[in-house]
């Protein structure tokens, strides 16, 4: 089984939770298989109660997955982890595990589209209520919460205007009332902040974005106390069956040994591009986690190592201006998607959250010239030029 000892995190996405087979491979095996056999009857007896730990189904668990799954916990400080098959399976099950018809649920509004979409939708259809609030606002989750609140969910930084919410005074609020604390952190990445060093209960990523960090596959993952782990979410993982395909976990296990390398590159770009974009004169306003003008920049400083591989900025000219700088781009590519190795840019009021009613985006500062970058792996300087020629040319 994998090594005990913690290691810094670069050298725990090498080998974190590494099981070799009989052939001592170098590279993590890939375990296609549905099921595994037993040397007898009694011993497929003892699996399925539980006296002999090893695997039954790959619905249940997989090697493969569980090499990611191990890999994972050991880089979020995590006593465990669950793979998934997407970011959303992932969301979904993290907040169905917790509650149940007659429980309350509360969330900020500033979340992934689908996210919002279960805490404001699917949620209340099966009993379950919830209070969706600017999670900027501590005064807003106190006051919130209900005698049944069982679960506290946001994503900080957000998504796409990259506000950043203080996970240890949300924790503190929600452990009062004894609700559990959810933070989606793949805008951060595992790397950039720890929530469960702030106080939150349960991480979860969209694997699909830096984990992966090559467009490939998608994925999800739920790092949480061991405990939590095998309770009610052990059930839902068992027989609503979003499980994590083998083949996606190797493909992961090879993405996060490359995790550090991209990542500290995409971020000392995605800062470098910042403060050269900051002062481009048909930028009305520009945020980045790690700058001092970030709005929240004391949280920034109080609870991530560094900032974001994404910016946020409002071209002059609204609309019509930036779709020009989307079209006369040359080597950003025009794509929802983030944390990939190729440069993406996305106009989420027409895209991701053209959803929201036009008071809502306005809400959440999604205003009709805003833009998010992802910056890529490219070369910085060439980025910078792409960006700024294509932002001459939607000068009005
Ligand atoms: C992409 C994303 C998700 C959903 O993940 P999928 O892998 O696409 O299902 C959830 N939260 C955030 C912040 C995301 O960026």
């Amino acid at each position: 089984m994998s090594d005990t000892k913690k290691w810094r995190p670069a050298t725990e996405l090498v080998h974190g939770g590494t099981l070799r087979s009989q052939f001592n491979e170098t590279s993590e095996a890939l375990f296609l298989t549905q099921g595994y056999v037993y040397p007898t009857a009694e011993a497929a007896e003892a699996r399925f109660k539980g006296e002999d730990p090893g695997y039954i189904y790959s619905r249940y668990a997989n090697p493969t997955v569980s090499m990611f799954e191990d890999r994972m916990a050991a880089l979020e400080g995590a006593e465990g982890g669950r793979g998934f098959s997407s970011g959303m399976a992932a969301v979904s099950a993290a907040l169905l595990a917790q509650v149940e018809a007659g429980d309350h649920v509360v969330a900020s509004r500033a979340l992934f589209g689908s996210c919002l979409y279960v805490v404001e939708d699917l949620l209340p259809r099966y009993g379950v209520s919830s209070t969706i609030i600017n999670g900027n606002s501590l005064e807003e989750w106190k006051n919130a919460v209900q005698p049944n609140t069982k679960a506290f969910f946001l994503e900080t930084p957000t998504n796409p205007t990259l506000d950043v919410i203080d996970i240890q005074a949300v924790s503190d609020i929600a452990h009062e009332v004894g609700a559990r604390v959810v933070i989606d952190n793949v805008f951060a990445t595992p790397l950039w902040q720890s929530p469960l060093k702030f106080g939150a209960d349960v991480v979860v990523y969209s694997a699909t974005k830096h984990i992966d960090g090559q467009g490939r596959c998608l994925g999800g993952v739920v790092l949480s106390d061991v405990e939590w782990l095998d309770g009610q979410m052990k059930n839902l993982i068992r027989h609503t069956g979003p499980s994590m395909s083998p083949f996606n976990a190797w493909v992961l296990l090879k993405g996060l040994e490359t995790l550090p390398v991209r990542v500290e590159r995409q971020t000392q770009s995605a800062r470098y591009l910042a403060d050269q974009l900051a002062e481009v004169s048909n930028i009305n306003r520009l945020i980045y986690p790690g700058r001092d003008d970030h709005p929240h920049a004391d949280i920034v400083a109080k609870q991530m190592k560094a900032g974001s591989t994404l910016i946020a900025f409002d071209v002059k000219g609204g609309k019509e201006a930036a779709f020009k700088v989307l079209n006369n781009l040359k080597i950003g590519k025009i794509s929802n998607n983030l944390g990939d190795a190729k440069t993406l840019l996305t106009h989420p009021a027409t895209t991701t959250h053209q959803r929201l009613s036009e008071e809502q985006r306005a809400e959440l500062g999604i205003t009709d010239g805003l833009l998010r970058l992802s910056v890529g792996l490219e070369d910085q300087e060439d980025l910078l030029e792409d960006l700024v020629s294509a932002l001459e040319q939607a000068r009005a």
